[in-house]
């Protein structure tokens, strides 16, 4: 059985994130979206939030499961035994700072990393701006799943 881990903080789930996750689906037999902690990162959404709109959002889709993980993201694959990893790419910056990322993995463990383009309609979504503008009051609800809301 072939299985992506999608790594991320998901703060929030985002329709760039959806998208990466939904193409992932017609690649692999399972997508594990990990929700990475990390103690020194602040986030606008609780762990629990962000868990369960990722698990509100493919909730008819059983090829997609949601774990959270801490530490180093190779390590983790390779404790429940995943050969890659998905990330998506929306632009240079994240090409670069992803080639990087994937190179320094494979030193570290034999995984793959499988990088997906996003979809032009999406690639400018990013959870900061989400964020950005979620604190402004603006119409944050174009870009992110229906379920995700602010309470
Ligand atoms: P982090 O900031 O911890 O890397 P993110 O939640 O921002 O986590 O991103 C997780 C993954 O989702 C990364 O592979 C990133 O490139 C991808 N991603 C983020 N936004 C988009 C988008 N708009 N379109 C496609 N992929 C995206």
């Amino acid at each position: 059985m072939k299985r992506a881990l999608f790594p991320g903080s998901f703060d929030p789930l985002t329709l760039g994130h959806y998208d990466i996750i939904k193409r992932g689906v017609t690649l692999f037999d399972e997508i594990i979206v990990a929700i990475g902690v990390n103690a020194d990162k602040k986030y606008m959404f609780s762990l629990e939030e962000r868990k369960k709109f990722i698990e509100e959002a493919f909730a008819n889709e059983p090829k997609v499961k949601v774990v959270v993980y801490k530490g180093l993201t190779v390590n983790f694959c390779q404790e429940i035994g995943i050969e890659f990893i998905l990330r998506g790419l929306r632009n240079p910056a994240d090409f670069e700072f992803e080639k990087a990322i994937a190179h320094t993995n494979r030193d570290l463990a034999p995984i793959e990393t499988v990088f997906l383009l996003t979809s032009a309609d999406t690639s400018y979504i990013a959870s900061s701006i989400v964020r950005d503008v979620i604190r402004n009051d603006g119409d944050y609800t174009k870009l992110v799943p229906d379920n995700v809301r602010v309470k």
